[in-house]
């Protein structure tokens, strides 16, 4: 007999990413497909329904069964009615009752969270979260998301809709415009968005900046990782960008440690990638700045689990789902 599994699905704008995981967090299968994330919404379902059926039949081939589904959303989400309410990488998603739907084409139950969430819950099954009590999430990606686990639960407020939004504390009021509308957002110092809109700035300024960074510019097609090559090429603007995330992370970590009385945290996301470039310079910042925090004691740490965090954290989700939902009826 093979093992029972859930499905974790990982819903970003340029892919779908998704994964086979027993209740012990072995990964089984993996799966990458295309969001087209402007598609109608019905497209994406049905192309979801798809997926996750060819994994069930993967499984059932090896006596396997597939038992739920648990989703990672950016976004605003309407947990009880398993609707995305606004999601920035899937615009055309808002008001769509994802969850219910795919639940009733794929007859198993499906689980929905936000994707800084489900990236808390991965490191809690199988990253650095495992063994601290307390910490704070933070994803670093086109946006800033974050979460809080308490005594080795997700910390989920009083459902909102949101919850562990550090990319919109406010670190410099008189600071950059953010997504969200207010000024000054660590999302706007810390983010793949202020990177690439830091190094357009520099260029509309006249700043010199090398032929191949101008033309990604001028071309629309710059990325995090060109603003990341233009700093570890010595550029001082880029790593002024840089120098300013670190900074900017450590203001709302210090921050968020001293009210809590906390001081560890783990970072992901893909411009998490860049840590050698921010890292100095945040713990420079925890360091001298909460004069309550012993500098010595304070824990950042880079995710373990790489990109497949929240697809972890998104079976986990599922696992976790289900053993409620049997908590409820017994
Ligand atoms: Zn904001």
């Amino acid at each position: 007999m093979g093992k029972a599994c859930c499905i974790g699905v990982d819903i970003g704008g340029t892919f779908i990413k998704m994964g086979l995981f027993d209740e012990k967090g072995v990964q089984y299968a993996l799966e990458r497909l295309p969001s087209n994330a402007l598609r109608p919404p019905e497209m994406l379902l049905e192309s979801l329904v798809q997926a996750c059926r060819n994994l069930m039949d993967a499984r059932q081939a090896h006596e396997g069964r597939v038992l739920a589904v648990g989703l990672g959303v950016a976004g605003k989400l309407d947990n009880q009615e398993g609707r995305v309410v606004f999601s920035p990488n899937l615009p055309n998603m808002a008001g769509f009752p994802l969850a219910p739907l795919l639940e009733k084409a794929l007859g198993i139950p499906v689980f929905m969270e936000n994707d800084a969430n489900v990236f808390g819950l991965g490191e809690l099954w199988a990253g650095h979260g495992r063994q601290v009590a307390n910490w704070i999430g933070v994803t670093l990606g086109t946006g800033v998301g974050g979460c809080l686990v308490t005594n080795g639960s997700l910390w989920l407020g009083d459902r909102l809709g949101f919850v562990g939004e550090i990319g919109h504390v406010i670190v410099d009021p008189h600071g950059p415009s953010c997504a969200c509308g207010q000024t000054g957002c660590l999302e706007a110092h810390a983010s793949g968005s202020s990177l690439t809109r830091g190094i357009t700035q520099a260029f509309h300024e006249g700043s010199p900046l090398p032929s191949w960074l101008c033309d990604a510019i001028a071309s629309g097609s710059l990325t995090p990782e060109h603003v990341d090559k233009a700093a570890r090429t010595g550029h001082p603007r880029a790593l002024d960008l840089f120098r300013r995330m670190g900074w900017a992370l450590g203001l709302a970590l210090g921050n968020l440690f001293t009210f809590l009385g906390i001081q560890t945290a783990v970072i992901g996301g893909g411009v998490s990638q860049a840590w050698d470039l921010f890292f100095p310079h945040l713990m420079e910042t925890l360091k001298t700045t909460p004069r309550m925090l012993d500098p010595s004691k304070i824990k950042i740490h880079r995710t373990s689990l790489g990109p497949l965090a929240p697809l972890y954290g998104a079976a986990h989700l599922a696992w976790q789902g289900l053993q409620e939902r049997a908590g409820d009826s017994t």
